[in-house]
């Protein structure tokens, strides 16, 4: 009997582990790993490359129907491409950080990346990441995982990623950023981050890598198993 391909959602605030998890989850199942916090943040440089001064919603809108990002898994990770150039490591500068948040309000913007993500997901064998993805994306999604943790956790992660990229930066500035971030996607009208009552919490503060790994993939097991057994 060939076995259902899962859709597995994982969501959570910034910094709380998702993309690095979601990689590891997808290369385990064999799954593909989509990172839709990148195609917002693809969507938000090609805006601020294009001047707009403000951010109009209705050209930005416009914008966004017809842009073009494609998630490419290679070496183990992810490239993301818009509108065919290279842009993986762009997409995480500063500039756009500060940005991301407020493209993201824009209803037009979440119109088009939903519609997006839900073609790229529908067919099952995916883990998708980023803070609607149990809620408004995927509602029916098999495995949902909402990761949390503390500010001061999340910091010292981020912390850590900036100084393999050979960048320091203090603790007490980057936990500012994320607190920022929260507030503005957990207080958005549009698809604001919050928990799918049927979302499994994980708080990842004090758990390694594999452990957080190894908990979806059991959830994702457990999943099958019941399919199998239904
Ligand atoms: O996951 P990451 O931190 O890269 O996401 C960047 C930003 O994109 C978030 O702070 C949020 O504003 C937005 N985002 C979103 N909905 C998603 C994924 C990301 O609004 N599903």
């Amino acid at each position: 009997m060939s076995r259902k391909k899962l859709i597995i959602a994982i969501d959570g605030p910034a910094a709380s582990g998702k993309s690095t998890t979601a990689k590891l989850v997808a290369q385990r199942l064999g799954y593909l790993h989509i990172d839709t916090g990148a195609m917002y943040r693809a969507l938000t440089l090609k805006i601020l490359r294009s001047g707009l001064d403000g951010f109009y919603s209705k050209k930005i809108g416009a914008i966004a129907e017809t842009t073009r990002i494609e998630l490419v898994p290679a070496n183990g990770s992810l490239k993301v491409l818009l509108d065919g150039e290279d842009v993986t490591e762009q997409i995480r500068s500063p500039e756009v950080t500060i940005a991301v948040s407020s493209v993201s309000t824009l209803r037009d913007v979440r119109q088009a990346m939903v519609r997006e993500q839900r073609r790229l997901g529908k067919d099952g064998g995916v883990v998708l990441e980023g803070r609607d993805l149990g809620t408004v994306v995927f509602p029916d999604a098999d495995v949902k995982i909402f990761m949390v943790a503390s500010i001061e956790a999340r910091a010292r992660r981020r912390q850590q990623e900036l100084l393999e990229k050979g960048i320091r930066t203090d603790l007490e500035t980057l936990m500012n950023e994320i607190r920022e971030r929260d507030e503005k996607d957990s207080s958005r009208d549009e698809s604001p981050l919050r928990k799918a009552d049927d979302a499994i919490v994980l708080d990842t503060s004090d758990l390694t890598i594999d452990e957080q790994v190894e908990f979806v993939v059991r959830k994702a097991q457990e999943k099958l198993a019941e399919q199998d057994n239904a």
